[in-house]
């Protein structure tokens, strides 16, 4: 199923096709900060729509991981995993159609990674 996601200021829209299954919170070094549920996905299935000027990357450590939050709005999006170079995060609360409070994330321990 497609659902639509934005950041906060709609400078960033982008397309997931997800069944929204897999919902994660991860306890590494960044996601903790940032605390976000996150839809994982294979990175085909996300299609940004609007706003590639508008999203800034953060890398750190290997600089393998990409993570993408709009600049005017701060608001992280979606990030490219270092786990799974062919899976992509994306951030549960930026989904337009569902209601993020509803999904139970379960715990992906990347702090030991
Ligand atoms: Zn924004």
């Amino acid at each position: 199923m497609k659902h639509q996601g934005s950041c906060h200021c709609h400078s960033v829209k982008f397309e997931i096709e997800s069944n929204l299954e897999k919902i994660v919170q991860c306890n590494c070094s960044i996601c903790i900060r940032r605390n976000a549920k996150m839809i994982m996905i294979p990175k085909e299935n996300f299609k940004l729509l609007e706003g590639s000027k508008d999203l800034s990357l953060y890398q750190f450590n290997t600089d393998i991981a990409k993570h993408f939050f709009c600049k005017k709005c701060g608001i992280y999006t979606h990030h490219n995993r270092k786990s799974d170079p062919n899976g992509m995060g994306v951030n549960l609360g930026c989904i337009e159609d569902i209601d993020p409070m509803e999904f139970k994330a379960i715990k992906f321990d990347g702090k030991k990674l």
